[in-house]
């Protein structure tokens, strides 16, 4: 059977690696933990750092394709092994794209589509312009920033200068604070038959900047939920992307939708599809790397998706006692294999389904209340 490759052996690696070998493919990771979560899962674990010149001819080698779980990979590696021949999808320029937020909120304007109101900082000088229109705002690293961190809210000029210089100069954007109704995201698949597909959209709640809760369908109006799939399949087109996209979206007042970011891989918003699509996103991830046609998205049943993050780990790492969890008929635990639990740290998830979203919701609020 061909192999495929990953860069990242997290759990989107882990999950990545369960779905290609289920579909018959071997399955080589290159990740420098040698506790990575999809270690265990790989049949090859290239234990070696991302930009290891060996690791990379070993992929080049070895791989009838290759793919990546986080968008942090040195994006010139990706376009290295496709110049070796070897299929990498997504393209090593729209990871550069989504791992640089002045790069990818320019390119998402230049396709016609809205964010909020942003100025690029590259220097302290950038600041000296009129910074009213992103006032009061949040200043954001414009590189490798996740579950919120690099980001810093501003109200005033003096607050963004001392905010920069707290962020080290690293380059930002400054965008303005909207006053957001909900959060919602959209995983689109494009494959090299030119087929785009989008799942059903999330409705996402964060904790701590953290997403907590994923709720499916979303609870908006079908239009909004209909324009937010249109957009992202939108920006699917305009970057000509091969792979698994995640667009995440701020609902406004007035039905107006903005796009928040992107993420090119899998997402955590969309961990439902591993039990309510017949295909998940990690399938879609194979099935567009491998030049397959994507599989039906259409939603089974209601769904919500809860992160498990290490702060319900008891003292010394216990773990919390999952019987509710194994024993409900209608809910699925996922964990990720992680042994050291620490706060914030995303260790696994469960998925409820239900006849609607709010009893699914109330249902998995219930169970995670008794995890403690
Ligand atoms: P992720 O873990 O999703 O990659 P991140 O660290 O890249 O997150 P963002 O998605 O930019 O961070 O922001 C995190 C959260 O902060 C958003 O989901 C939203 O709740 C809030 N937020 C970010 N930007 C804005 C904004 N301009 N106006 C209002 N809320 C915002
Ligand atoms: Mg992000
Ligand atoms: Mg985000």
């Amino acid at each position: 059977p061909a192999m495929l490759g990953i860069l990242g052996g997290g759990q989107l690696g882990r999950m990545f690696a369960t779905a290609a070998k289920t579909m018959g493919y071997r399955v080589t990771v290159l990740d420098p933990d040698p506790q990575a979560p999809a270690a265990a899962f790989a049949d090859v674990h290239l234990c070696r750092p991302y930009t290891d010149e060996a690791a990379l001819h070993t992929l080049a080698r070895t791989c009838a394709a290759v793919t990546t779980e986080f968008e942090n990979v040195n994006a010139d590696s990706m376009r290295w092994l496709a110049g070796e021949g070897v299929p990498v999808s997504p393209s090593g320029d729209c990871v550069a794209i989504a791992q640089d937020r002045i790069a990818e909120k320019t390119f998402i304007r230049q396709a016609g589509l809205s964010t909020a109101p942003f100025l690029a900082i590259r220097t302290a000088r950038d600041l000296d312009t009129d910074l009213s229109p992103y006032l009061p705002g949040i200043l954001k690293t414009a590189r490798l920033g996740y579950d919120g961190k690099g980001q810093v809210r501003v109200k005033t000029v003096e607050e963004a200068r001392y905010a920069l210089s707290e962020l080290k100069h690293q380059p930002c954007v400054l965008e303005k604070m909207l006053p957001l109704e909900t959060e919602v995201s959209v995983i689109v698949t494009r494959s090299a038959p030119s087929e785009v597909v989008s799942f059903p959209v999330a409705e996402n709640h964060h904790a701590d900047g953290i997403l907590d809760v994923s709720i499916v369908p979303a609870r908006v109006k079908p239009e909004i939920a209909e324009r937010a799939r249109a957009m992202a399949m939108r920006l699917a087109e305009a970057l000509n992307y091969i792979g698994v996209l995640a667009v995440e979206f701020f609902v406004l007042e007035g039905d107006e939708l903005v796009i928040n970011e992107m993420a090119p891989r899998p997402h955590n918003s969309g961990h439902y599809t591993l039990d309510a699509t017949l295909t998940s996103q990690f399938e879609q991830q194979v099935r567009a790397m491998c030049g397959l046609y994507p599989g039906r998205t259409d939603l089974h049943s209601p769904v919500v998706m809860v992160n498990l993050l290490g702060d319900v780990w008891g003292e010394e790492g216990a773990e919390p006692n999952w019987d509710i969890l194994l024993t409900a008929p209608n809910a699925k635990l996922h964990l990720y294999g992680k042994t050291e639990a620490r706060q914030g740290r995303k260790m696994g998830h469960f998925n409820v389904l239900a006849a609607d979203a709010d009893s699914a919701l109330e249902q998995a609020r219930a169970i995670r209340d008794t995890l403690g």
